[in-house]
């Protein structure tokens, strides 16, 4: 698969504005103002991977509007490849319109029937692209409906084709669909291809029907994928692969805010599955306590910071992080 234009990694799949609320304390209707924000975790993730120092380059949809060009912007100036973004002539940049009635609680309203990130086509796919990167990661939210639903499992297809690990963030958001049953069908459909899947507690519950975290990660397993990331909030992380399993405790941190420490820690795990020359060998305890432990650094390091982009950590913040944190435990 390597040519002389390899990517280590190449995420597809939402990018949007974030319309986030100048006060908590209110209703959707009722927010005095509105700040925008740019946002989508597969976006998020692809920025977070070129911070951690390694290739990466995004595949989505904007609308040709200004909203959608600085989207374009943020990527280019956070070292993201962007030729394989589209523009949509027609539809507006998608955009999330977000409340906080009170500090613990977020409601959502979603621009986006449709938006321009769900208008990606099969045939706008930068194939080269796909067919020379270490990684393929992606969500669920192309996969709520057409055209760019059949335009992430051909995008899929062609990595794994290509050689590439196939890594699925489950992220599963409810209100985005027409129902329950499509969500599960379609995300069981993206599950047959995932060699690397990333759940939260209740999307292994959704996925598997019960609470339990090895029982559960067994039966995905047993669906063909090699490696579950379980993310546990401030608690840490779980790993479970066939010849090796183990929770990770999380750092201790003042967090400021919990928002897109997700994207960040599966950023981190990326980062050190690319950096072998076949990603199988990561499979044993040795490699996985090591992946997750800087995984779990890069989380964590992210909750100091308000925002998501803004909080992303460099490489050299996340190794000074690790040292004084061994350094507090000698
Ligand atoms: P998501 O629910 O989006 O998958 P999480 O909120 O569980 O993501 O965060 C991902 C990882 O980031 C966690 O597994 C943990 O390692 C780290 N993390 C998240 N929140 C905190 C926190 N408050 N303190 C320390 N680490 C955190």
């Amino acid at each position: 698969m390597m040519g002389s234009d390899v990517m280590d990694i190449v995420t597809l799949g939402e990018i949007l504005i974030d319309m986030f609320p100048s006060e908590v304390g209110y209703r959707l209707a009722d927010v005095p103002a509105f700040y925008p924000k740019p946002g989508g975790a597969p976006a998020n993730v692809a920025v977070a991977v070129s911070r951690l120092g390694k290739k990466s380059a995004f595949i989505g949809k904007v609308g040709e509007d200004a909203f959608g060009h600085s989207l374009i912007d943020v990527l280019k100036q956070n070292g993201v490849e962007t030729r394989g973004m589209r523009i949509d002539p027609v539809v507006r940049t998608t955009m999330a319109i977000i409340a906080m009635p009170d500090e613990n609680t977020a409601e959502f309203i979603f621009y986006r029937n449709p938006g321009a990130d769900l208008c990606l086509r099969a045939d706008e796919l930068d194939q080269e692209l796909l067919s020379n990167t270490k990684v393929f990661h992606c969500g669920s939210l192309s996969l709520v409906d057409e055209p760019a639903r059949s335009a992430q499992f051909q995008a899929a297809g062609l990595a794994k084709q290509g050689g590439a690990l196939i890594s699925f963030d489950v992220n599963f958001r409810l209100s985005l669909w027409a129902n329950p049953q499509t969500a599960l069908a379609q995300i069981w459909e993206m599950l047959a291809l995932t060699d690397l899947l990333k759940v939260n507690e209740g999307e292994l519950a959704l996925l598997t029907g019960g609470t339990d975290l090895e029982a559960g990660c067994k039966s995905l397993l047993a669906k063909g994928v090699q490696l579950v990331a379980v993310t546990l909030g401030a608690k840490g992380s779980y790993y479970y692969c066939e010849n090796a399993s183990g929770f990770i405790p999380a750092f201790e941190v003042e967090t400021v805010d919990a928002v897109g420490c997700g994207d960040a820690f599966i950023a981190g795990v990326l980062v050190q599955l690319s950096s072998l020359g076949d990603w199988k060998t990561a499979l044993n305890s040795d490699f996985l306590n090591h992946t997750f432990t800087y995984a779990n650094a890069v989380g964590a390091v992210t909750a100091l910071t308000r925002g998501v982009i803004p909080a992303l950590p460099g490489a050299a913040q996340v190794e000074q992080f690790l040292k004084a944190q061994k350094s507090i435990l000698l």
